[in-house]
């Protein structure tokens, strides 16, 4: 059986929701085609003892790209920021985190020549206009400040927490400063429900658009008719024939699924990409546990430990979530993360281990398929949304397009693929019918 649409959006993540529900409130007939049985993917939380535990510990940046679409959506976006006091883990010894002049004054991570760098840098580093170091490495624009170690490796932990990425040669020190910047005003937002609630949520005002979504519909090709029609193929043989494609998959599966001068566009523009991964524990814990802090962070080891129900209602309040990361190198394997974070929680966590209710070791997970890299002039390098070489086509995702990282690279990329579709290229089915 042949569908027809004005859209048809492969990938039923967050992208591929929110493309959807903005591409139906233009009045266009749009399909969700997601391979998975449910809606959602990286963004889906597991309901566990009576605990919401999303794939890693996720915070939604404040006022950036993804809140103000989800904002538009109607979204409510429930949940609290969390305290930026915490504990930086040095050595195997906890330290109060500089987050401030206070913390700063008393912390014994730096020395005295360090403690007034870093005031000095912290209170620059915001007002700072890193535009022009789009193609200059975080590694080489450090190097060039001769920074302190201490300095530098607060610099480096500020980096890695608000961006993910663990590869300061690699990454775009344009990209990397303004995430930082975003991850420290306005800050970020824990989510009431986990963001399963921003799955249900786009989901609701895709399908209340008119948006259709088909589960279990897995593509397997898209390809051109000789009509000027996109015809995208599922496994079973099943067609659903478009005017104009998004495809809010990973950019293997996306090359995957073209062919001719789309496919050759594509693999160029992602042949060098570099994966940004972390190796993550979610633990759910009956009350009682004594907490040093609510927050823990690694400044020689690339950890990170943040009791996420502190700030966002996560379970009956019977049980606490606590999301454990490590911030993996490009290639490096997670497989060994476990007992690093086993010996921070023993630092952080007095009486845990007797109180685990639910855990899950996720040795590599994927946070972004392709990191802002330098080479490439940062954002301003990563593909898309429009495919030059097929008028119709778009892509969307955390690889994607000239905006913000993470979900904010998502959701700007899917805006703006409607809009291009919107305005430029947009070919009505039933013109070419
Ligand atoms: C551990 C971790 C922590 C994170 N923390 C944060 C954070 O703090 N802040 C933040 O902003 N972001 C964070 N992220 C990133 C955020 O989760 C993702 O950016 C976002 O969920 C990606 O959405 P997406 O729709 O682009 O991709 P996905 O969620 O990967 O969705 C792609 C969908 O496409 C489907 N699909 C693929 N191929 C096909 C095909 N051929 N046919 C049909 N369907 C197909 C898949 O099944 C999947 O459902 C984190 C991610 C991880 C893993």
């Amino acid at each position: 059986m042949t569908q027809f649409v004005d859209v048809a959006v492969v990938g039923g993540g967050l992208t591929g929701l929110t493309a959807a529900a903005l591409a139906a409130r233009r009045g266009l007939s749009c399909v969700v085609l997601e391979r998975s049985a449910e809606a959602g993917g990286r963004a889906r939380s597991q309901h566990e003892a009576g605990a919401v535990l999303n794939l890693g510990p996720h915070a939604l940046y404040l006022e950036g790209p993804a809140h103000r679409v989800l904002r538009s959506l109607g979204l409510p976006l429930k949940g609290r920021s969390p305290q930026s006091s915490g504990l930086a883990w040095n050595a195997g010894t906890l330290h109060h985190l500089p987050a401030g002049p206070v913390t700063l004054a008393v912390t014994c991570l730096l020395t005295a020549r360090e403690k007034l760098e870093t005031a000095k840098w912290l209170t620059r580093i915001q007002r700072f206009d890193a535009s022009a170091l789009a193609h200059v490495s975080l590694a080489q624009w450090l190097d060039g400040l001769a920074l302190q170690p201490g300095t530098r490796a607060l610099v480096e932990l500020l980096v890695r927490v608000s961006s993910y990425a663990h590869a300061p040669h690699l990454i775009s020190a344009q990209a990397a400063l303004t995430q930082m910047q975003r991850g420290l005003k306005p800050g970020v937002r824990y989510l009431d429900g986990g963001w399963q609630t921003l799955v249900d949520g786009v989901r609701r005002a895709a399908l209340e658009s008119g948006a259709k979504l088909r589960v279990g519909w897995r593509a397997q090709s898209i390809r051109e008719s000789e009509h000027g029609v996109w015809r995208v193929c599922s496994h079973h043989g099943e067609v659903v024939e478009a005017g104009q494609v998004i495809i809010a998959s990973s950019p293997g599966e996306a090359v995957n699924l073209l062919e001719g001068a789309a496919r050759h566009e594509l693999e160029t523009a992602t042949a060098d990409r570099v994966a940004v991964q972390a190796a993550c524990l979610n633990l759910a814990l009956t009350k009682g546990t004594r907490w040093r802090s609510t927050l823990a962070l690694g400044l020689d080891e690339p950890l990170y430990l943040s009791l996420h129900s502190a700030s966002a209602h996560l379970s009956d309040g019977a049980v606490d979530v606590v999301h454990v990361a490590q911030y993996l190198a490009p290639g490096e394997s997670g497989a060994g993360a476990r007992q690093r974070f086993d010996a921070l929680l023993d630092a952080v966590a007095q009486g845990w281990r007797s109180r685990v209710v639910a855990e899950r070791f996720m040795p590599n997970l994927t946070v972004a398929h392709a990191l802002p890299l330098a080479s490439r002039g940062g954002l301003a390098g990563r593909p898309g949304p429009a495919l030059k070489s097929a008028r119709g086509l778009f892509i969307a995702g955390d690889w994607v397009g000239s905006d913000g990282l993470l979900l904010d690279g998502c959701l700007a990329s899917a805006a703006a693929a409607v809009e291009l579709l919107v305005k430029g290229t947009h070919i009505s089915y039933e013109k070419v019918a």
